[in-house]
């Protein structure tokens, strides 16, 4: 049986992938942040672990779609800068 279930979409570049090579973004009340432990409740967006998804995120700006709602261009900087600690 092929365990689909366990594959997560990358938001910047749509690919399926494993979440072990994934990031997990969270929504918090300052903006968004990467949950590490992967336990925050609530709605998450996945996002490869690598610097051109990043890119892309904050060019595309993927989030505004996944979190329907309008991401402020900080917010995304903020992320962004998070996220490469995590590379
Ligand atoms: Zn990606």
């Amino acid at each position: 049986m092929k365990k689909n279930h366990l594959l997560r979409q990358c938001v910047a570049c749509r690919t399926m992938k494993e979440r072990e090579s994934l990031l997990r973004i969270v929504r918090t009340e300052e903006g968004f942040s990467v949950d590490r432990t992967e336990t925050c409740g609530g709605r998450g967006a996945w996002i490869c672990k690598d610097g051109a998804c990043i890119d892309a995120l904050l060019k595309k700006h993927g989030l505004d779609r996944s979190f329907k709602c309008r991401v402020s261009e900080s917010s995304y900087e903020a992320l962004a800068e998070e996220l490469r600690k995590e590379l």
